[in-house]
């Protein structure tokens, strides 16, 4: 297997959007009929994600094969329509248990284990093991950090190893920087970018291509000077401007030839890319012709990027209906029966996203209790599936005390219990219902008309299941179960009667972890559908 390499580091300052332009060099490869892959390396301690609090580190990202994985895989996913898998995301903890484990087991047979080679060589089979199970032409490293952190260390030398092995054409490495304008002296400054390229020399690594990221295009004699003094190539130094729409940056950087420059490095074809279907999106989003506000009712109201791929999901179904969606997430420990409805009046449509934990439930099982009796669109995933049934139970079928074990240990009306031989002393790593399972949906049912299939996959991540001895009370009250995982009987979709309600749907499982740009996901489509319907 003759695979191609490209490293995307960072410098000068994190967030510059570097998952964005590695997502986007993606889609312009496969769009020049080069099958891609695309991993992340997270230089933390962490074995993965999944531990760490949204405060920390925004959404976790669940793949089909059900790694906990970083949010930018979402965007990964989201702009190159592609599955990927838990080579997709490493970082340092899982490599440094990885050396442990072998260090524990005699494997080094009585050498010094040490950062270099051994921690590097994990590294680097990882790399060549990702390019073998995934049967790629060319595969898209990115690299978490800024370049000269401490932690980040051993995931340069790797790669500054790689490229000695492979050979320059075989592997490029891009460094993203930041231009900064200065507004008192009018203009565009270099030096970071200098200072950071340096720093990644220093490291053994020359920068075949600079993408900068700036407040607006620079002038040509920046390019020239960061040419000279990065020592890359004129045409090999582009810009990614500010601009209003993330879809936007792959079409910034196919004007500025990005994959004429990529090719010629990597000897690859000299396919111009089909960036057509892309053009047609991008259209859209210019073409906005009506705005709609739904309300997201969590827990993390502060934090955005906890709810990364629900928000995305939501954005993606309004540009193919020409709508801009807005949206606000609501604090749900701040919502009272008292309060309810001047505080979610406001919105179209309500989402309980998912959630772990006791705080805010109380709230949500109100915003969920508002929906249903004022006939407002609700979509629940997967905590606010569980909390649908729970409130329906309350609410409905008089079990006033219903609810999940998660949150009451002691309720007489466990809805939603530890099913599946899991129990509460279990780790709390890596232990969830992870990844794809099938879902049979049934005939007439709301979900169905939406998928316009019958049995569908879809991504999980949760703990709790529903407890099928309310089944019958809950379905005698009107309560449908529109989807089961019929293996092991576990509801997967619940939904009212369009007789009863506009929308109502909720899902055991994550469906916001499978729009793609050019293919929003059913559930939110339907949803969007149903406010500008109404
Ligand atoms: N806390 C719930 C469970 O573990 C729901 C999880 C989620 O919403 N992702 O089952």
């Amino acid at each position: 297997m003759n695979s191609k390499y490209i490293f995307i580091t960072g410098g000068v300052v994190s967030s510059l959007g570097k998952g964005i332009t590695a997502a986007s060099l993606g889609r312009i490869l496969k769009q020049k009929n080069i099958k891609i892959f695309m991993q992340k390396f997270d230089p933390y301690i962490n074995v993965d994600p999944g531990t760490m609090s949204p405060y920390q580190h925004g959404e976790v990202y669940v793949t089909s094969d059900g790694a906990e994985t970083d949010l930018d895989l979402g965007h990964y996913e989201r702009f190159i329509d592609e599955n990927l898998t838990r080579d997709s995301n490493i970082t340092a903890g899982k490599v440094y248990q990885t050396v442990l484990k072998k260090e524990r087991d005699g494997f080094y047979e009585g050498k010094t284990v040490q950062v270099v080679p051994h921690v590097t060589d994990e590294i680097k089979k990882h790399i060549f093991n990702s390019a073998i199970n995934s049967k790629a032409d060319v595969i898209i490293t990115e690299i978490g950090g800024t370049v000269g952190d401490i932690e980040s260390l051993a995931f340069i030398e790797a790669i500054r190893q790689v490229k000695n092995e492979k050979g320059h054409e075989n592997v490029i490495v891009i460094h993203t920087t930041l231009i900064p304008y200065l507004h008192s002296v009018g203009e565009f400054k270099t030096k970071p970018s200098q200072h950071s390229v340096k720093e990644i020399l220093s490291l053994g690594i020359q920068p075949d291509i600079l993408v900068c990221r700036s407040e607006t295009m620079p002038p040509d004699h920046i390019f020239d000077k960061l040419s000279l003094f990065c020592n890359i190539k004129r045409s090999h130094v582009l810009a990614i401007p500010d601009c209003d729409n993330i879809y936007k940056v792959p079409l910034s950087l196919e004007q500025q030839k990005i994959d004429e420059v990529v090719s010629e490095l990597l000897k690859l074809n000299k396919t111009k890319p089909d960036m057509s279907e892309w053009h047609a999106i991008v259209k859209k989003l210019d073409n906005i012709n009506q705005e709609v506000t739904v309300g997201i009712v969590a827990k993390y109201s502060n934090l955005s990027d906890a709810y990364l791929s629900v928000i995305e999901s939501l954005k993606i179904a309004g540009y193919s209906l020409n709508t801009k969606v807005n949206y606000k997430i609501i604090n749900a420990e701040s919502l009272d029966s008292k309060n309810i409805n001047s505080m979610l009046s406001p919105f179209q449509a309500i989402i309980v996203p998912g959630g772990f934990g006791n705080r805010g439930v109380e709230g949500k099982i109100n915003a969920i209790n508002y929906t249903r009796i004022n006939k407002v669109p609700f979509l629940g995933l997967c905590l606010g599936m569980q909390l649908a049934c729970i409130e329906y139970a309350r609410n409905v079928c008089n079990l006033q005390d219903a609810n999940s074990t998660e949150f009451n240990e002691k309720t007489k009306n466990p809805i939603f219990d530890l099913l599946r031989g899991k129990n509460k002393n279990d780790q709390i790593g890596g232990t969830l219902r992870l990844g794809n399972y099938p879902t049979t949906l049934i005939n007439d049912s709301l979900a169905k008309s939406l998928y316009k299939q019958t049995i569908i996959i879809e991504r999980h991540r949760h703990r709790y299941e529903f407890n099928n001895s309310y089944k019958t009370l809950l379905a005698k009250n009107g309560l449908i179960f529109s989807g089961i995982y019929n293996k092991e009987d576990l509801v997967e979709v619940i939904e009212l009667p369009k007789e009863v309600h506009p929308f109502f749907i909720a899902s055991q499982f994550h469906p916001e972890f499978t729009s793609r740009i050019n293919k929003p996901n059913p559930l939110f489509l339907g949803l969007i559908k149903s406010i500008i319907k109404k």
